[in-house]
């Protein structure tokens, strides 16, 4: 009898591990992809959406698209996990599964951080847009980048923000009319890749003028005064601020009793599997412990990879036959560093006693390299 596979979240988890599954299983099988929204938003990219690299349209596939290839895909918001009785409420609809992957992401957290609105956000589209705007408009100021929590996603992103913030003031020739800081409640960019990256990254922004605060725990925003406060009392005024919002599992998990007390859903680091048999989970939502006991970064190429390997196992087990495929912690990521140029990291995560991370030099290659692979991404799951 055909069995159904149920994913929930179509973001760079879900997304792979319903079109590997298709691949793999028989039409007689279901595999069916639930997202509340009706679009898949590739991130990697909205950064080039503040420097005009790239439209919001550019930079999003619909989900639909994939029903073309077999997969049944359903908008609706999920609403309880009810895993004793292998089954999902999304949308006031009930979905039976035999296969569960949850690929739900990491939420951003505003209700963390008083006086944190979306507007402000570096993850968000509407953060983005709005300090595109007054871009047009701006001839100098204090210009800061703030990581107000950790863990966040694609480490790599607010160093790469502040680079792409001094090329585009640069272009403008107002550089040295800007203040440019980096705040974050780290103690170096990048900590789970090590000291040594850390120092590279760290280098390459000083390179650029834009001052680095590790330690700054951001405490509030106050937009009547344009003035952010941090835990050790400094208060600093901005005329252009983008926040990296503290980051949080979805409450669905909570609510189904799946959060672990990292506070992110704990998954077998190779098989993805969770304590639930039948039960896989995937990607940013994930809480995975490595061996320095630092957790392994939430990154897309994490998500991707892992989806193959849930894939994959869900696949052999429903054929009959013995799982053995397994996720072994490797990755990358480019690091966007202005002027068209890119650097890119490398490494084993699950490596031992630490994981071992490489930083290729930048270079337009890799800019380059990033770009097809955002073509390839389009072209390959959509
Ligand atoms: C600015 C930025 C740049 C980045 N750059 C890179 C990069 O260069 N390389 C890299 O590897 N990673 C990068 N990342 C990180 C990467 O985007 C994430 O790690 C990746 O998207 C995680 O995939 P996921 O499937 O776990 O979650 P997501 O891609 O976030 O997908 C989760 C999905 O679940 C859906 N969802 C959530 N809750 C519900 C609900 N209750 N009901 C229904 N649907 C729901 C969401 O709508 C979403 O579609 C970047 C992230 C950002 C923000």
């Amino acid at each position: 009898m055909g069995k159904t596979v149920l994913i929930l979240g179509g973001g760079m988890g879900g997304v792979v591990a319903a079109n590997k599954l298709r691949a793999k299983l028989p039409a007689e099988h279901k595999i069916i992809l639930i997202d509340r929204s009706q679009d898949h938003f590739f991130y990697p990219s909205l950064l080039w959406v503040l420097d005009g690299g790239r439209t919001p349209a550019q930079i999003v596939k619909r989900l639909d698209r994939l029903n073309r290839r077999g997969i049944i895909f359903r908008q609706a918001a999920v609403q309880k996990i009810d895993l004793a009785g292998k089954k999902v409420l999304a949308g006031g609809e009930s979905f039976s599964y035999d296969y569960l992957v949850i690929a739900l992401g990491a939420e951003l957290n505003y209700a963390a951080l008083p006086g944190l609105a979306p507007e402000r956000s570096l993850f968000e589209l509407s953060g983005i847009l709005a300090a595109k705007e007054k871009l047009k408009t701006f001839t100098g100021g204090k210009v800061f980048v703030v990581v107000a929590g950790a863990p966040f996603r694609c480490p790599a992103a607010p160093y790469e923000a502040a680079m792409i913030l001094n090329d585009i003031f640069r272009k403008k020739s107002i550089r040295d009319k800007v203040d440019l800081r980096l705040f974050t409640v780290e103690d170096q960019p990048m900590p789970v890749a090590g000291v040594k990256i850390g120092a590279a990254v760290r280098a390459m922004i000083e390179a650029q003028d834009i001052k680095y605060l590790p330690k700054y725990k951001l405490t509030s925003v106050d937009e009547a005064k344009k003035e952010i406060v941090f835990e050790n009392g400094e208060k600093h005024n901005f005329d252009l601020l983008l926040i990296v919002p503290p980051h949080k599992a979805p409450d669905v998990i909570k609510e189904a009793g799946l959060l672990g007390e990292t506070g992110w859903l704990p998954i077998n680091a190779n098989t993805l599997a969770t304590k639930t048999p039948g039960v896989f989970a995937i990607g940013d939502i994930t809480g995975v412990k490595l061996l320095n006991g630092k957790a392994l970064p939430k990154a897309g190429v994490f998500a991707h990879f892992e989806a193959e390997v849930a894939a994959k196992r869900i696949a052999e087990e429903i054929s009959g036959k013995i799982p053995t495929d397994s996720f072994k912690g490797g990755g990358s990521c480019f690091l966007e560093v202005g002027g068209g140029r890119a650097g890119l990291a490398f490494g084993d995560f699950y490596g031992v006693p630490d994981p071992k991370v490489t930083m290729l030099f930048p270079l337009k290659l890799w800019h380059w390299a990033k770009i097809l692979f955002e073509k390839w991404w389009f072209w390959k799951w959509f």
